[in-house]
């Protein structure tokens, strides 16, 4: 028997609410743009953040405006959505509604779900205010803040020890943020900030990226992950596979036998995808991520869609990887299946599309897999800067990017040098003060 949708009786258009403004929601609603439905969009914070480039924000070359829009002005022109800046903090797929922050209730006919992920300490929360990660803008600023505090750290102390402590950047993880925060940090302490100090050489600083798998990049075939080490060994960074970070402290890291004194500790080594996810109560992975119909529907819910890092797909019989074409992809796949819904047709299977995998190391290296054809070196860095500028589409600050980009790579001008954030000083609270402060 089937069931007359709710809104055909109430003789209105279904209501399509989505949670989170990333790459997967964002696409989402344009997708609806011509659909008879109506859009309601929430996301804790009012901009859409181009994650792939926050290294670049948190290394100080680019700007937090160039990389993120408010998702209202994206929007503007689609009538038939709104944006509301509200935390989801429960769902309730029985009842069909989503409750916020802003103690309110939003009912759906369709709910695509695509809060994204955070970072996971692997049962270490304690760790998080002594290394912290990048995901969100607010991070990339706080990584920024640290990493410009230990020059200054460093060019204040008197004692030796201290000053080699500030100069020692710590990233755990070997995956893309920690290779391209790796490459990026010796370049900005050899030639962007050469010339600001007096009293400390900042090519005096020294970069350790700890990776506990046997080769870093480990979703790229060996040979293009062995020539990405030779670029970071190249830059300068001392690369360390097959360790495991067993404590951090406030002025320390414990890796395999050694214990790395360093007061800068970045994190770039777990997901766990949104807590919104067990609301849905059916089966997730151990990342959290939920298992989705092929359709990216829940069981016994077909009309709650789980699109981008939060789900767990499996496309050609292979895992969709936690990439922006898969969330852009899937927040386009669930919209479509809403309209075939409306249409009286069938639904029809995701399946992933992979255009290639790029990943930078410093300012002029990277490393491309289009599966058979593979990229390194410059050729490679041109092809991702082009991939990156083209995905911006839709940014109103694309052009700037490219402007920024070109004067601050080549002039290794100031860029975004400025230290704000946590508290007067560039000091935050979990942040270590040593004996000489
Ligand atoms: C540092 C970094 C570098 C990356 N580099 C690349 C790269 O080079 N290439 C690539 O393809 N991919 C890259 N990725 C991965 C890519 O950015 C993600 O796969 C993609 O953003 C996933 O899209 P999403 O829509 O699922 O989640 P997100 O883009 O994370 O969006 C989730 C949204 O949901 C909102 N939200 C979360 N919880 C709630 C809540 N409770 N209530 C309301 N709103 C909520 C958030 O504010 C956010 O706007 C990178 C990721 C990071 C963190």
């Amino acid at each position: 028997m089937t069931t007359i949708p709710v809104w055909v009786t109430e003789r209105r258009r279904p209501r399509v609410v989505i949670v989170g403004g990333g790459f997967g929601g964002l696409y989402a609603a344009r997708a609806l743009k011509r659909t008879a439905v109506d859009v309601l969009l929430l996301d804790r914070t009012n901009h859409h953040l181009f994650q792939p480039l926050l290294y670049q924000v948190a290394t100080a070359t680019l700007a937090p405006t160039d990389i993120t829009a408010p998702i209202r002005w994206l929007l503007r022109k689609q009538a038939n959505a709104m944006v509301l800046m509200e935390g989801v903090t429960n769902i309730d797929v029985e009842r069909r509604v989503v409750v916020t922050s802003a103690g309110r209730e939003h009912a759906y006919d369709y709910l695509i779900l695509a809060a994204g992920a955070r970072h996971a300490y692997f049962n270490h929360p304690e760790w998080e205010s002594l290394a912290p990660g990048l995901k969100s803008i607010d991070d990339a600023i706080e990584l920024r803040r640290r990493i410009l505090t230990a020059f200054e750290r460093a060019e204040a102390t008197d004692d030796p020890e201290e000053r080699a402590a500030w100069l020692t950047f710590v990233i755990v993880g070997g995956g893309p943020t920690g290779v391209e925060l790796a490459g990026m940090l010796p370049t900005i302490a050899r030639h962007a900030l050469v010339h600001d100090f007096r009293r400390i050489h900042p090519s005096e600083s020294r970069v350790i990226l700890l990776e506990g798998g046997s080769k870093i990049l480990p979703a790229y075939p060996d040979a293009l992950s062995e020539h990405a080490r030779r670029d970071l060994t190249n830059l300068g960074v001392d690369v360390r596979t097959g360790t495991l970070v067993s404590d951090i402290g406030p002025h320390h890291v414990a890796a395999g036998e050694e214990r790395i004194h360093a007061h800068t500790i970045l994190w770039a080594a777990g997901n766990a995808a949104s807590p919104l996810g067990k609301d849905l109560h059916t089966k997730q992975d151990r990342a959290g991520r939920v298992l989705v119909e092929p359709d990216l529907s829940i069981p016994g819910h077909r009309e709650v869609f789980v699109v981008g890092d939060l789900a767990a797909v499996v496309s050609k019989g292979k895992p969709v990887p936690g990439v922006a074409p898969a969330a852009m992809q899937m927040g386009t796949a669930a919209a479509k299946s809403i309209r075939r819904d409306l249409e009286h047709r069938d639904r029809e299977p995701f399946v992933y599309r992979n255009k290639g995998d790029l990943a930078t190391i410093g300012r002029y290296r990277a490393i491309a897999d289009f599966g058979r054809l593979r990229v390194t070196g410059v050729l490679a860095w041109w092809l991702w800067l082009f991939v990156h500028i083209m995905y911006l589409a839709g940014f109103r600050n694309r052009a700037s990017v490219l402007i920024e980009w070109a004067y601050s790579y080549f002039t290794y001008e100031r860029g975004t040098r400025l230290i704000t954030g946590g508290g007067s000083g560039g000091v935050s609270k979990q942040e270590p003060v040593p004996g000489n402060w």
